[in-house]
């Protein structure tokens, strides 16, 4: 029997909400069952949670039971030759990595840390920097199992139920326990990449590289000066790659290197420092430009360096803001936002901007759409960061564009139900039994 364990320090990545949730913690898929029914029974909405690598409150639930599927990372079956694995929710990507990686095999699609789980990425249907090949992660689910807080266990598939799989691929959890999800791989022959660096002026730069890599690299992305004004509006480094073709099969090690071992205090991320180190990685990456051979975690994992990087945000936390906005409109939607975060001075260094391919995406709440997606860590500054979180709301909105619900901590109701409109199709998929701060709050009519 699991129990649900009261945990004063159960939180999101972005630490902004500090609360107490009661957890429990299931080791076997034959406990879920049974720590549902316990769950109920206390009168407690569930949800599930990975590693908790989502920022914000998708991954809160203070009044109700949350289930920490971390236990459940066991392999159950992989089939070589169509590339399918089936395994545990709580699989991790870094432990598949090191399973599947040096017998030729890698995700399909992989987000900025390997410290997420399988059923973590299906529930935000989480895309990488090949989105404009692969789309999303979705995409490359065949079935899993999905446990309903009825006890009905349910095997999904985009031709077996396929309107509540559509539901559960980017369901935030809400559709149920995710228990096992078979993906398939793809295959690779070096666990090395070929990577490119180039640094670039501004926006029409930036676009113009995106176009032509986009032809000839499979993972584009880049980092943008979030703070530069004027002339320098837009300047970043655009870094594109491509699987080696030869090379060592193994792994690098890709561990951290380093956890950071309290929270910084909030004054260390002020404009000054944060302009300084800005400046400083852009000459750097300027002077440094050109091709490399590198291994698989420095092109896609390098903030897994440090653990709970997090920290260095200070006690109360940062805020990520993840936007895309449509093809039409992405060059003067991406400039308004970029010189209200420079006007503002808040932003940080982590500032990513890439181009999403026409790829749908098969959830109802996916993400991912044609378009230009800009994320950006803010550190909290209470009403000052809110404020600025506002104004690119409008500009989002106005450009019909939205949010990442796995970055977002406060977006309001009605900038989420004009970014999803299938949200209330979505809606009757929701199982009764579980729920979360963020359906709560963007639920509301
Ligand atoms: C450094 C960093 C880089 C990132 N880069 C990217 C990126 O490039 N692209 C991207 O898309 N995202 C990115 N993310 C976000 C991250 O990939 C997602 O938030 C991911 O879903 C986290 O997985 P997790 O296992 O930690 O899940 P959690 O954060 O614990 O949970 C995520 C969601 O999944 C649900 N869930 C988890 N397990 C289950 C289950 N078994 N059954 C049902 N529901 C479940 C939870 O309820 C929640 O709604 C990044 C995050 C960080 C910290």
């Amino acid at each position: 029997m699991t129990h649900f364990v009261p945990h004063d320090d159960f939180r999101s990545w972005g630490n902004v909400l500090q609360v107490p949730h009661a957890v429990a913690r299931p080791s076997w898929r034959d406990q879920l069952a049974n720590t549902i029914s316990t769950g109920r029974q206390q009168g407690l909405p569930l949800l599930a949670t990975g590693l908790r690598r989502s920022y914000g409150d998708s991954i809160l639930n203070p009044a109700g039971g949350m289930i920490d599927m971390a236990g459940l990372d066991r392999i159950i079956h992989f089939d070589p030759d169509r590339r399918l694995l089936r395994a545990e929710a709580g699989l991790p990507l870094d432990v598949l990595l090191k399973l599947f990686v040096r017998q030729g095999f890698f995700p399909p699609v992989t987000p900025g840390t390997c410290y997420v789980t399988l059923g973590g990425a299906v529930a935000n249907d989480v895309h990488g920097k090949n989105h404009h090949v692969n789309g999303t992660f979705g995409r490359w689910v065949r079935r899993l199992g999905l446990l309903r807080s009825s006890g009905e266990e349910l095997e999904l598939s985009p031709t077996e139920h396929p309107d509540l799989f559509a539901a559960t691929i980017g369901g935030l959890g809400l559709t149920g326990l995710i228990t096992w999800v078979e993906i398939e791989l793809i295959p690779i022959k070096s666990a090395m990449m070929d990577v490119e660096n180039i640094p670039f002026e501004g926006l029409d730069a930036f676009f113009d590289l995106a176009k032509k890599s986009e032809e000839n690299f499979d993972y584009t992305v880049s980092w943008i000066d979030c703070l530069a004004a004027g002339a320098s509006l837009g300047r970043g480094i655009f870094s594109r790659g491509n699987h080696s073709a030869s090379g060592s099969p193994l792994p690098d090690r890709g561990n951290t290197r380093f956890n950071m071992p309290i929270n910084v205090p909030q004054i260390a991320m002020n404009r000054h420092a944060i302009n300084a180190f800005n400046a400083l990685y852009f000459w750097n990456g300027k002077r440094k430009s050109g091709g490399a051979r590198v291994g698989l975690h420095p092109f896609f994992y390098p903030l897994d360096t440090i653990g709970r990087w997090n920290r260095l945000y200070g006690k109360k936390g940062m805020y990520q803001y993840q936007s895309v906005v449509p093809p039409a409109v992405q060059h003067d939607a991406t400039k308004e936002m970029l010189a209200a975060i420079s006007a503002s001075g808040q932003g940080s260094f982590l500032a990513v901007l890439k181009t999403f391919g026409a790829s749908v995406s098969p959830g109802l709440l996916s993400f991912p759409m044609e378009g230009t997606t800009l994320a950006l860590d803010f550190p909290n500054r209470g009403d000052d960061t809110l404020r600025l979180m506002a104004r690119l709301d409008a500009i989002v909105l106005a450009a019909g564009g939205r949010l990442y619900p796995a970055k977002d901590g406060r977006m309001p109701a009605q900038m989420f139900q004009a970014g999803y409109p299938a949200w209330q199709a979505f809606s009757k998929h929701v199982d009764s039994g579980f729920s979360s701060l963020f359906w709560q709050r963007v639920s509301q009519m």
